[in-house]
């Protein structure tokens, strides 16, 4: 993904709008993507303008409109631009409204195989508030907070890094980080995102994607055994911090016939499930891999064995399974991959007077925070 320096510097004047490309804090956040139609509403003057944001198509002030995808168009109400992409603008108060929820910044339309994607591009910053609400709770101590936001901004940073060259450079949802816009936005968590603004964290100089999850349950995972990064503040370490979360246990019944319903739309034919083997285990005690036991085995990592029954239903990788019956019965600790920083262990270092400087050098082993 990495680009030579004049590549990077093209694709950034492509990707980028004018008074984008001058500026890095400016972030792509897909928010809503294959849809047929939207509604849309801007407050103020606003302005609609193709992909070179010179040409005006569309002006006046409060729009209050459907957005419907045609083959060979992108239609405003009755206005129908023949256009791949459309660039929606707004003055003050800087405030986009798609489907009842308001975002920050400004939004792009992009049109493809007759459905739409939504793009918000907004200040990093604007962002991080639209982020740290979903992320950690509002009332938790401002330590774990603002650990919380530099963490969200770090991986934000990151992403804009990689992703230069596609559309957007994070989705909203718990692939990248979960974001809810201007709506989700609360006085406190916005105050953290204040008081720790421009502060990153970075490993030799160099921005990380500084990974982080609900709960660990004992020991946070080395991120070289899921992705393909190996360096020493994402190896993994001992957290006890986390005992007393809410999510420490969790417990789960499925039949087996939905299991392999489930692999089957994941392109895994399987017949009747006789067993679930866990093949073996990490130094953090998670799962690395796993056997489907049918009329024949299907070995599987146990992070794709997540992702396709759903993260949130195998919530780690560290659980016993037994089948009963027509059921596996699922009993696990942790939530997350359990990368970088322990969410609930960052909450009770906090409570037990931690700052967030501490909390971040724990979870993220020879990093340092600076501005970026
Ligand atoms: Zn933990």
């Amino acid at each position: 993904m990495k680009q030579k320096i004049f590549i990077f510097l093209f694709f950034c004047l492509l990707s980028f709008a004018p008074g984008y490309s001058q500026t890095a804090s400016y972030i792509r956040v897909a928010i809503l993507d294959n849809a047929k139609s939207l509604n849309l509403k801007a407050k103020g003057s606003y302005e609609v303008t193709d992909i070179s944001r010179k040409k005006i198509l569309l002006q006046g002030n409060n729009l209050k409109t459907t957005v419907t995808v045609y083959r060979d168009a992108i239609s405003l109400g009755q206005k129908s631009f023949r256009k791949n992409k459309i660039f929606i603008k707004t003055r003050e108060p800087d405030e986009i409204i798609i489907n009842g929820r308001a975002f920050r910044g400004d939004v792009e339309l992009i049109k493809s195989d007759n459905s739409l994607l939504v793009v918000n591009y907004i200040e990093l910053e604007d962002y991080i508030k639209g982020v740290l609400y979903h992320e950690a709770s509002h009332y938790w101590p401002q330590e774990v907070l603002k650990a919380q936001a530099i963490a969200c901004r770090t991986y934000a940073l990151y992403q804009m890094q990689e992703n230069k060259r596609n559309d957007y450079d994070v989705t909203n949802d718990i692939y990248s980080q979960v974001y809810g816009g201007r709506t989700s936005e609360r006085y406190r968590t916005n105050q953290m995102v204040d008081e720790t603004r421009g502060l990153i964290l970075k490993f030799k100089g160099k921005i990380f994607p500084a990974y982080y999850h609900a709960t660990c349950a004992g020991h946070t995972e080395d991120a070289s055994l899921l992705w393909n990064i190996n360096i020493a503040p994402l190896k993994g370490v001992a957290c006890d911090f986390c005992k007393d979360s809410p999510h420490f246990d969790w417990h789960l019944v499925l039949s087996l016939e939905e299991i392999k319903d489930k692999l089957a739309q994941a392109g895994y034919k399987v017949k009747a499930i006789k067993d679930i083997v866990i093949l073996g285990h990490d130094t953090s005690g998670r799962i690395t891999d796993l056997s489907i036991v049918s009329d024949k085995e299907l070995k599987l990592p146990a992070k794709d064995f997540r992702s396709i029954i759903g993260p949130n239903l195998i919530r780690s990788a560290k659980f016993q399974v037994n089948i009963a019956d027509k059921d596996a019965v699922f009993m696990g600790t942790g939530w997350g991959h359990g990368v970088g920083l322990c969410q609930w262990g960052a909450y009770f270092m906090a409570k037990q007077g931690k700052n967030y400087k501490e909390i971040l050098k724990y979870y993220y082993p020879g990093s340092n925070v600076e501005t970026f």
